[in-house]
């Protein structure tokens, strides 16, 4: 319940343009209020006995004008009139509190910064992206806890919403006239922001994003999508911001064995799971099927994210399912992911490359034929200098390794095999091409798990417990 005797702050939005503020100090508290009321346009009048070396920039270049170098009362007093805000600004609480009661006299609001109980108004944690403006407070309680939200929040809005709203503002007009009724122009914009149109304004496809918006105005649209998404090698963290907004707004998601629950726990409630994983040599949907469904559901009118393990476009046949979707002319999204050379390397201490003993990296698929047999370039495999990652080789592990002895490296070569990496339940072993299959089958590593080959092993890093 809220205690009477707080103040009741009523948020508000200010118009500060050419509008005259007066600032008293000259030093860093000051010149964080100047910074932003500069943003906002305002005439910037400053008392303060010195100005710090920001401050003097500014009134070198003219932005700012300092008026006086004394905060006395009648200083003050004359300076006030005709100020829409007043900013008590210096490191002197008293000095501040004196400016307050000035302005409470001639009926300015006033911000005593820091110090809520002789202000009128505070300024809250903000955050800006073109038009859109989110302001934070905690009534001047917990200003710590305010930036912490207000980081939070910002992670929670996609990239381009500054534009996004300029180009909702330039077609406001038309979509008011070709739509009167209200309720179904709200439909019309709640449709528009769920949809490709959105993604297009935020990118500044503003040609792409119009056709779309007439396209709902007519009533043709129900047309899906989908969303082709790499949801990185396990930890839930390692997802992207725009993965997990995907996430949150699909209707159906397509997702296969390498995806862990943590991940599937971020999508959003009441959309549809659908499991189509493949597992080696038994197949749950084959990748036509897959691609088959991908195409009904979003000619249903489904926005439809087909999340992948890692990166779509690596060893994760993304670029077939994407071909099957452009043969039926379905608008599509490929959102790439950390791979899991990437995410098992970082977490498990390997570098993938070093100055010293390795100028590049290799992917390879592990993967055998129907024949059991492994068609892979053994000649460059097989060479000093590089880091050679292997997907899909848990099965092939025996082979692998004396395939790459056969072709040239020493059975001491290092190698290093991680299980489950990213995962709470991660395993790395690290050996040598001459030890590596006695390991893991000692180990019992199953999948998925990835081999990492080269001297690279050898600078692997451990941080301190
Ligand atoms: N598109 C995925 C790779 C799919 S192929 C990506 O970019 O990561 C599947 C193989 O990836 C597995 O057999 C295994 O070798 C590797 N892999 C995926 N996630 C892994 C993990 N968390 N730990 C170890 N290997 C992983």
């Amino acid at each position: 319940m809220t205690n009477i005797s707080e103040p009741a702050w009523f948020p508000l939005a200010l118009r500060l343009d050419n509008v005259r503020v007066l600032v008293v100090g000259g030093g860093m508290i000051a010149a964080n209020k100047v910074r932003l009321l500069l943003a906002h346009r305002a005439r910037v009048q400053v008392i303060a006995a010195r100005l710090d070396d920001e401050m003097r920039r500014w009134e070198e270049e003219g932005t700012i004008t300092h008026i006086a170098t004394s905060a006395d009362a009648t200083t003050l007093r004359d300076a006030m009139p005709g100020c829409r805000l007043v900013y008590a600004a210096t490191d002197d609480r008293e000095i501040n509190r004196a400016a307050a009661s000035i302005a409470h006299e001639m009926n300015i609001p006033v911000c005593a910064v820091d110090d809520p109980l002789p202000s009128s108004f505070i300024t809250p944690a903000q955050i800006h992206r073109g038009l859109v403006r989110i302001a934070i407070s905690t009534g001047g309680a917990a200003p710590v806890l305010a930036r912490r939200l207000r980081e939070q929040v910002e992670s929670a809005i996609p990239e381009g919403t500054g534009e996004l709203a300029l180009f909702m503002q330039a077609q406001r007009e038309y979509v008011g006239r070709v739509c009167p009724d209200i309720v179904r122009r709200r439909r019309v914009w709640e449709t528009f922001l769920d949809g490709a149109g959105a993604q297009a304004a935020r990118q500044g496809e503003t040609a792409r994003a119009r056709a779309i918006l007439d396209d709902i105005i007519a009533g043709t649209t129900a047309r899906g999508e989908v969303w082709l998404v790499g949801a990185g090698p396990g930890d839930p963290d390692l997802l992207t911001l725009r993965a997990l907004h995907m996430m949150q707004n699909a209707d159906s998601v397509l997702y296969d064995q390498l995806l862990s629950p943590a991940l599937l726990d971020r999508v959003r409630r009441d959309a549809e799971l659908v499991f189509v994983g493949k597992r080696r040599n038994r197949h749950t949907m084959p990748q036509e099927e897959i691609n088959a469904e991908l195409v009904r559901r979003a000619q249903a009118g489904q926005r439809v994210l087909r999340l992948k393990g890692g990166d779509p476009f690596v060893f994760g046949r993304g670029g077939e399912e994407i071909e099957a979707l452009m043969d039926a002319a379905i608008p599509f999204q490929v959102v790439p992911g950390i791979t899991a050379a990437n995410g098992c390397a970082a977490y498990a201490g390997i570098p993938l490359t070093h100055r010293d003993c390795a100028q590049a990296c290799m992917f390879v698929t592990g993967h055998a034929r129907a024949d059991g047999t492994l068609h892979l370039p053994w000649d460059s495999m097989a060479r000093p200098g590089q880091t050679v990652v292997i997907y899909m080789g848990v099965s092939a592990l025996p082979a692998l390794c004396a395939q790459l002895m056969d072709h040239g490296l020493p059975p001491d070569w290092p190698a290093a095999i991680v299980e489950r990496g990213t995962r709470a339940d991660q395993r790395v072993l690290t050996g040598t091409l001459g030890t590596l299959v006695q390991q893991a089958t000692g180990a019992g590593i199953g999948s998925p798990a990835l081999i990492i080959v080269g001297e690279v092993v050898l600078h692997r890093v451990v941080s301190p417990a």
